[in-house]
């Protein structure tokens, strides 16, 4: 196993995510911390979260609008290199080979060396959307992303099969990586404050926030983390 790197000693780093602010809420600190060191973060955004109000003066369709700017806000904020939008409808995610396939090319167009999603697996409540965007980035990675009989119209458009080294999983019920947001967190609040149809209005955001982060720190020697399950795929 000597022949992974350690876990920021990579070079491109995917997020797949169901909603514009799971990114947020999960790994904004890291998404910083590594495009800070030159690292490029990329992010596919599988629904643009067309069902997520409670304010009636919203249709899906300006909801989707209003939202995918504020993702474009987030990752001015965070240094994405790139914002990728599937346009899957919110809600209504299904772990089948139609998302499979758009989750693969993207991982074969960016070759990411980390591939980061929903914990799938964790047991019991979860949003069917995290669930299956899990599941789906799960699958995508291995086997159907490397094989090249899979999906024959990408090679041939010209889009190689990828070989992703691991996969880390946020909202892990047992992680075993560790991200050091101290000097990020600002940053984080900062984003999610970009989400306004979602977190305009709550105050205690940031005191929440760095409970949590210095609870997944506790056996640190830093204050504040995100955290990450990670497997590391057969290469
Ligand atoms: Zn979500």
């Amino acid at each position: 196993m000597s022949d992974y790197p350690g876990p920021e000693e990579y070079e491109t780093y995917m997020w797949v995510v169901a909603h514009p602010d799971d990114l947020d809420f999960s790994s904004a600190g890291t998404v910083k911390r590594f495009a800070n060191a030159g690292k490029r973060c990329i992010l596919v955004q599988v629904t643009s979260g067309d069902h997520g109000t409670g304010d009636r003066s919203f249709t899906p369709e300006t909801l989707r609008s209003q939202r995918e700017h504020e993702v474009e806000d987030s990752a001015q904020v965070l240094g994405l290199a790139d914002v990728v939008f599937l346009h899957e409808r919110d809600g209504y995610v299904e772990a089948n080979m139609t998302l499979r396939e758009k989750i693969v090319k993207q991982i074969r167009l960016h070759k990411p060396d980390v591939v980061i999603t929903h914990d799938p697996f964790r047991p019991y409540a979860m949003h069917p959307d995290h669930r299956n965007v899990g599941l789906s980035t799960h699958d995508s990675v291995y086997p159907t992303a490397r094989d090249h009989l899979y999906f024959p119209e990408h090679l041939e458009a010209g889009i190689e099969p990828h070989k992703t080294a691991e996969i880390w999983y946020f909202g892990a019920e047992s992680p075993d990586i560790f991200i050091d947001i101290t000097d990020t967190f600002d940053d984080k609040i900062r984003a999610l404050k970009a989400h306004d149809t979602q977190v305009g209005a709550r105050a205690d955001l940031a005191d929440r926030l760095r409970e949590r982060s210095a609870e997944l720190a506790k056996d640190q020697p830093f204050e504040l983390a995100e955290a990450y399950k990670s497997v590391r795929m057969m290469r």
